[in-house]
């Protein structure tokens, strides 16, 4: 028997002062990359997917970003010298 599945990893980046495209206002946003990982027996194996989003946490509005902003917008928040990484392993068990 062969259990396989996916987990995944979310990403806490930057947080930055960003004028919402939805409410408008100059407000804090946090930029996070979520990072769906295969796994077999419960051994994350390698990426299936990375997705980078900010969020408002005025209006809590989510918008998606491209590898290449999030680079960039992470530069800026953190003044090019990398950010923290905390990872939040949330399994998502998928069993056949
Ligand atoms: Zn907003």
């Amino acid at each position: 028997m062969i259990i396989f599945g996916t987990k995944g990893y979310l990403y806490q980046l930057a947080i930055l002062t960003l004028v919402c495209g939805q409410c408008g206002n100059p407000a804090a946003h946090t930029l996070r990359k979520r990072v769906t990982k295969f796994t077999l027996f419960f051994v994350p194996l390698f990426p299936i997917s990375t997705k980078h989003t900010t969020q408002c946490t005025f209006c809590g509005a989510e918008s998606k970003l491209t590898k290449e902003q999030a680079e960039q917008l992470q530069a800026q928040a953190t003044g090019g010298q990398g950010g923290q990484m905390h990872g939040q392993p949330q399994q998502q068990p998928y069993q056949s």
